[in-house]
C-alpha cells in the first residue's frame, strides 16, 4: 500500500509542469514568511523619521511607545537600539553586546552581592573608544582593578557629569586634553593574556561608568544615558 502511494507520487512529480508550480509555490510561501516577519521588525527598529511616510498618525504613537519601551534592550543578537544626544562609547556599535548590567548582583553565588558600577560592553577586541560627550580628560592612567582607565568631565546644561572607561589597551589622551564627542580616547582591551594592564578581567571589553562626581562610588546607570 504504502509503495503505490510512493509510486503514485512518483508519477505524478514526472509532471514538469507540476514539479515547477510547486517550487514556485514553496518559494512564494517562504518570500511571503520572509515579509511578514520583517516588515513589522524594520518599522519598529528604525528611527521614527525614516518611517513616518508610511505610519499613519495613530500608529506613529504606537510605534514611538514599543521603541521608547524597547530602547535600551539589548536583542541578543549584538544590536542595541541607541536613542540619546550622547554618543555610543565604542565605535563598531553593531558588534557590541552587553556582557554584564550596571547594579547589584552576586556574580559567583555566594550569596554576597557586589555592586557592579559600569555597564560591560564586548565587541571588537581593540575597537575604538570613543568620548560620549565632549569634554575635558580629568584621568589617563592606570588604576587598581580597572588596569588602563580614562575619566572624562563633561558639562551638560550646566551639570556635571563624568564618564569613565576601563580596562583600555592602550589610552590615547592625556590629562587636561580637551575632546569633542565621538573623538578617539583609547582602544578597548582587557584580555589578560594579550593586553598590558588589563586589570581585572577575564576577557575583553570595556567597562563604561556615568558618574556625578569624579571618582569611584558616585556611579550612576549608564543606560540611562546612552541608551
Ligand atoms: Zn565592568
Amino acid at each position: 500500500m504504502e509503495l503505490k502511494a510512493i509510486l503514485a507520487v512518483i508519477e505524478t512529480l514526472k509532471n514538469e509542469d507540476l514539479r515547477n508550480n510547486i517550487v514556485t509555490g514553496i518559494t512564494l510561501l517562504v518570500v511571503a514568511i520572509i515579509l511578514i516577519i520583517l516588515i513589522p521588525l524594520y518599522i519598529l527598529l528604525n528611527p521614527l523619521e525614516n518611517i513616518k511616510n508610511f505610519l499613519s498618525s495613530d500608529e506613529q504613537v504606537i510605534v514611538e511607545d514599543i521603541q521608547s519601551d524597547y530602547k535600551s534592550i539589548d536583542y541578543g543578537m549584538g544590536n542595541i537600539t541607541i536613542n540619546s544626544k550622547f554618543g555610543f562609547p565604542l565605535e563598531n556599535v553593531n558588534a557590541v553586546v552587553i556582557t554584564a548590567e550596571y547594579g547589584n548582583y552576586d556574580p559567583w553565588n555566594t550569596g554576597t552581592q557586589t555592586k557592579h558600577t559600569g555597564i560591560d560592553l564586548s565587541g571588537i577586541h581593540r575597537d575604538n573608544v570613543l568620548a560620549v560627550e565632549k569634554g575635558e580628560v580629568v584621568f589617563a592612567g592606570v588604576q587598581k582593578g580597572y588596569g588602563n582607565c580614562i575619566e572624562l568631565k563633561h558639562n551638560i546644561d550646566g551639570t556635571e557629569i563624568y564618564t569613565f572607561y576601563a580596562h583600555l589597551s592602550s589610552i590615547g589622551v592625556e590629562e587636561g586634553q580637551l575632546v569633542e564627542q565621538g573623538y578617539i580616547i583609547g582602544k578597548e582591551g582587557g584580555d589578560p593574556y594579550t593586553d598590558q594592564n588589563a586589570g581585572n578581567s577575564t576577557g575583553h571589553h570595556l567597562h563604561f561608568e556615568v558618574r556625578t562626581s569624579k571618582d569611584y562610588g558616585n556611579d550612576i546607570n549608564p543606560k540611562e544615558f546612552i541608551f
